[in-house]
């Protein structure tokens, strides 16, 4: 029996599978032909697969599934010959037309390497900068609020954090429908450990009821309530002044503008939409607690404001110097 290491594709929290099968030649194998399971020496999933991850051999049952190429008339054609077809009308377009005339279009599901060695093809070898992935409209706040805090697109944090914190906050995400498996480990992470599960969400969501906090806040206040929460943090002596010095900028302007906000905390409740005892108690909770890890989704990443919130969350953990540590960061 011979078995390939794979991903589950189907949303970003790629969990590892092992897909095994009893024929030798896998180019012909069928869904029937396979046995998959989740790799229980993955780092994401160790083993456990959601509703969605466990039926992926389905997919591959469908009848409508491309399994070989074809020409849009229907006419199959092997491999070797939908490659030279592709490679001479790029040629051919490039030639008539200069290289930006062409365009490759990915999918955020790529695995790094695969996403590489497309854009060397595109940028290195055709010289077009036009690549891209759908990722880049899901997540482009984030990315653009990253860069802006950190000067580069870097997460300061992993999966290994959720066993590590003491609250978790999710911002934006109904993760027990998006994220299943990371939503299941964050369960038996606030079991094991006793962590506080935050979740803000204007919604009540299936992650929502299983918060020790649910701030339904309006749409669109994540970004009052942290730049809020940063003014708390400062009025309450909880910033590190020494991390900030050292490896922040523009402190003092922020602050200030943070603290205007957090000087009347009814009224900031009133424009978040919680009471001030459900604003309190979160705030609380960050500014009493080192190990706190925030984790936002496309409930603050498709919005107008989405790159300012995500801004505004990073604040709050730089301020408090809680961040590129274990258990704690954004
Ligand atoms: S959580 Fe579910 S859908 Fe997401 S990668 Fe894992 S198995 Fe696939």
């Amino acid at each position: 029996m011979s078995v390939v290491q794979s991903s589950c594709a189907y949303c970003g929290v790629g969990c590892g599978v092992s897909v095994s099968s009893n024929k030798p030649n896998w180019t012909d194998v069928d869904a029937a032909d396979l046995i998959l399971v989740g790799d229980n020496k993955h780092p994401a999933n160790y083993g456990h697969l959601c509703a969605k991850g466990e039926r992926l051999l389905d997919s591959l049952a469908q009848p409508n599934v491309l399994r070989y190429p074809k020409l849009r008339s229907g006419m199959p054609l092997d491999w070797d010959k939908a490659s030279t077809l592709i490679a001479d009308t790029f040629a051919k377009t490039i030639a008539e037309h200069g290289p930006d005339s062409v365009a490759l279009y990915l999918s955020g599901q790529l695995l790094t390497e695969d996403y590489y060695v497309a854009n060397k093809f595109a940028k290195g070898f055709l010289k077009t900068a036009n690549v891209d992935t759908n990722s880049r409209l899901c997540m482009s706040s984030a990315v653009s609020a990253m860069q802006r805090a950190f000067g580069e697109d870097v997460v300061p944090g992993c999966y290994d954090d959720l066993e590590q914190a003491d609250v978790i906050v999710l911002v934006g995400a109904n993760t027990a429908w998006t994220h299943p498996v990371l939503f299941q480990r964050i369960l038996a992470a606030k079991k094991a450990n006793n962590a506080q599960l935050v979740v803000i969400d204007p919604l009540s969501t299936a992650t929502a009821k299983q918060a020790d906090l649910h701030l339904a806040i309006k749409p669109g206040a994540d970004l009052t309530l942290f730049h809020g929460l940063l003014g708390y943090l400062a009025d309450q002596n909880r910033v590190d002044h020494a991390y900030i010095a050292a490896h922040t900028e523009g402190f003092d302007t922020v602050v200030l503008q943070a603290q205007q906000l957090s000087a009347n905390l009814a009224d900031l409740a009133t424009q978040v939409g919680v009471s001030v005892t459900q604003l309190t108690q979160f705030y609380q909770l960050v500014a009493n607690n080192k190990k706190v890890l925030t984790a936002s989704c496309q409930g603050v990443n498709q919005s107008t404001i989405g790159t300012d919130a995500t801004n505004a969350m990073i604040n709050c953990h730089l301020a408090l110097g809680h961040i590129g540590q274990a258990g704690c960061g954004f």
